[in-house]
């Protein structure tokens, strides 16, 4: 038991030709040139070596006389090499050791720390969704052998350098933000994520990647301002203080509302993905087509007011969930500095807020007058399951997002913070 990883991962099975989604439908499948070569030495003298001559294609997006691959999709979206069941074929007639890393591997993504690995489910796959939003223990972590990572050497790596002070204490500030979501008490999802914009921006001005502030004599005096910052916001008490001063925010919805529209009407054409396309269409004409977002604010909010008395926890629950199991799946140090990470992950949870208030199931049961039994919180779940895995399949991984992101973020720093506080609106 050398490595760790949330106990939904404990208790997954992938549901092979029973599930609702295939892993690889509509996402390019990248093949790096040592599975590539894998690939080819398996399928060597069987009728499959045609076929990954054909499928296999030089990774254009990577530049003349490319080394990496792409697997070629068919019309439908679905990987060339699927079966009628949806199931692989290459997996079926060559075993799991002729796949690509990424195939292998999903929906776990492995990540060493140190000596230390994570390994950690995506939410692209629905029942990775399904039990890590669902179940209260699920983002436990417990120790597990490295086989759950299926390939723990193709694992990345994180810090290592003991001279990265970004890195070095990646760990410790990691754990301070996931306590900040999951510190018991009456604290809304909006304040901790404020909270959380709130400890970034304090560590903005000292702690970023290619810091100098933790170099020689200076080191100790910033490590110590660091640790007293994070034990400040890991104090029950300041997320108190923070909720009170969150809940007095008067802001306008209508701009909220705009935003996510824009954003996952902008997936719908590139996405070749007919569950994720029907979703996208439903929402928006629930929304009145989205072009109107002060009505589309109007929606939100009325639907919103109507669900919170039986259903809020819950809907509490599911985000709480996504935002710690991207902290532990999506390292903060691939971004330059700690608030690009926070101001993404609100963006991230806005759209999922947005989407879920306008699925089909979440508006019919506002309509119908809801009540917290356990027949409408089942309704509410498969909704949620279905809103928080397209997204993450479709939206989350898009480079546009990133982009918008660091557009709707602005010159950095209170400038931020205070745009944040417009994507929080909704939650
Ligand atoms: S998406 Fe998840 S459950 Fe579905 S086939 Fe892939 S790994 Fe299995």
């Amino acid at each position: 038991m050398t490595a760790t990883a949330p106990r939904y991962l404990t208790r997954f099975r992938c549901l092979a030709d029973t599930c609702e989604d295939t892993c690889c439908s509509g996402l390019v499948v990248p093949v790096g040139k040592a599975c590539w070569q894998r690939l080819r030495d398996a399928v060597a003298g069987s009728p499959d070596a045609a076929r990954v001559e054909a499928f296999v294609q030089p990774d254009e997006g990577s530049g003349p006389g490319a080394e990496d691959a792409v697997i070629a999709k068919g019309a439908d979206g679905h990987c060339a090499f699927l079966d009628a069941r949806k199931l692989c074929s290459l997996h079926g007639a060559h075993g799991e050791r002729a796949l690509p890393d990424v195939c292998a591997t999903f929906p776990r993504a492995a990540t060493r720390w140190g000596e230390r690995l994570e390994v950690v489910g995506s939410l692209a796959c629905p029942e990775v969704a399904r039990l890590c939003l669902l179940a209260e223990d699920s983002l436990e972590r417990v120790p597990v052998s490295e086989d759950v990572a299926v390939r723990p050497g193709s694992a990345r790596r994180v810090g290592g350098d003991a001279e990265d002070a970004w890195t070095r204490h990646a760990e410790a500030v990691r754990a301070t933000a996931v306590t900040v979501l999951q510190q018991p008490g009456a604290v809304s999802f909006a304040s901790r994520m404020f909270a959380m914009g709130q400890l970034a921006l304090r560590l903005d001005g000292f702690y970023f990647r290619g810091t100098e502030a933790f170099s020689g004599d200076a080191r100790a005096g910033a490590e110590a301002t660091l640790q007293d910052v994070l034990r400040s916001f890991a104090a029950p008490e300041t997320l108190a203080a923070i909720q009170e001063s969150f809940s007095a925010l008067v802001l306008p919805g209508g701009p909220w509302a705009g935003i996510c529209a824009s954003v996952v009407r902008a997936r719908q054409a590139p996405v070749r993905g007919e569950r994720f396309n029907a979703l996208v269409s439903a929402v928006l004409a629930s929304y009145g087509g989205g072009e109107a977002p002060d009505e589309a604010w109007r929606l939100f909010a009325e639907r919103r007011e109507r669900l919170a008395p039986g259903l809020n926890a819950r809907v509490e629950q599911y985000f709480r969930h996504h935002a710690v199991n991207h902290w532990l799946r999506h390292p903060f140090t691939d971004l330059p500095r700690l608030l690009d990470y926070v101001f993404l992950l609100t963006l991230r949870s806005a759209v999922l807020r947005w989407t879920l208030f306008g699925h089909p199931t979440v508006v019919a049961l506002c309509e119908g007058g809801v009540e917290g039994t356990a027949e409408a919180q089942a309704r509410l779940d498969a909704a949620a399951v279905e809103c928080f895995q397209l997204i993450a399949k479709h939206v989350e991984v898009s480079p546009e997002l990133h982009t918008l992101a660091r557009g709707l973020a602005g010159s950095g720093g209170s400038e931020t913070l205070g745009r944040m506080l417009v994507l929080l609106k909704g939650m």
